[in-house]
């Protein structure tokens, strides 16, 4: 049992009892982790908005062994998630956004492995969406495709998984989801299940992994481009979690951008 300090995003909360709830943080320094957080629906909390869904905060709590709750001692409110801002259209879309962050980072992350990579895109994808000049297609696109890569399960996108010919600017490729990779035109099968897409999206997709938010974030897509390589995005990850996140059915951008 020891005290420890975090740098933490709320990323899911669940009631306990009459007045306690149980959070799970995605933190810089030990990655994924629940707390139970005593008194924390009681209205004037001891913890305040700090727990609120997406809030960023200090936090310190008793670690202890696993199959045993954590529990949390202190919260510190340091940056509130506030995609919903005057003159913002998108605000609910945001919000929405923001959820199926939390959702991929609890879906896709271990407890007790720590990924500051994986902390600081987050935390650089929520201060996106908080940004009015920042699209939100461009910024779930680079984070699902920058998330893939972190947790070493980032598609191949530069060669097909057959022949390894390199992707040509005007070819159509099949997305093949169970191999993580691409097939051309003259290695696609019937047998292999998978969706087409064109090199163009491919293009896009590999200029959103990795890099700055920010500049992600500036990426004006088209609704046919947004779609089209959002489509093959959510395929790589519902592979990787063995289901389709459940977050996503609020997420129609590419009617907004
Ligand atoms: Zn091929």
């Amino acid at each position: 049992m020891s005290l420890e300090k975090a740098n933490a995003i709320v990323i899911r909360q669940a009631d306990f009892s009459e007045s306690s709830r149980v959070i799970t943080f995605f933190s810089r320094e030990f990655g994924r982790f629940s707390a139970l957080a005593k008194g924390a629906k009681r209205l004037k909390g001891p913890f305040d908005a700090a727990l609120d869904l997406l809030s960023e905060g200090r936090i310190v709590f008793i670690r202890r062994p696993a199959g045993v709750l954590n529990l949390l001692t202190e919260a510190r409110l340091t940056t509130r998630f506030q995609p919903q801002q005057p003159g913002v259209s998108d605000g609910l879309l945001r919000m929405y956004a923001g959820c199926y962050v939390a959702e991929l980072l609890n879906g896709l992350t271990e407890d007790f492995d720590a990924a500051p990579e994986i902390f600081d895109l987050a935390t650089a994808l929520l201060q996106g969406l908080s940004t009015p000049e920042c699209h939100v297609s461009a910024l779930i696109i680079h984070f699902e495709m920058s998330l893939l890569q972190l947790i070493g399960l980032l598609p191949d996108l530069s060669n097909c998984s057959v022949c390894g010919g390199s992707i040509e600017p005007s070819g159509r490729y099949v997305h093949w989801v169970s191999q993580g990779g691409l097939l051309c035109q003259d290695c696609r099968k019937e047998e292999y299940s998978g969706t087409s897409v064109s090199a163009g999206a491919v293009e896009i997709l590999r200029r959103l992994t990795g890099g700055t938010t920010d500049l992600a974030g500036r990426v004006r897509l088209t609704p046919a481009q947004a779609e089209e390589c959002h489509r093959l995005a959510v395929s790589a990850i519902s592979h990787v979690l063995g289901r389709r996140p459940q977050t996503l059915r609020y997420l129609q951008f590419s009617s907004h951008h």
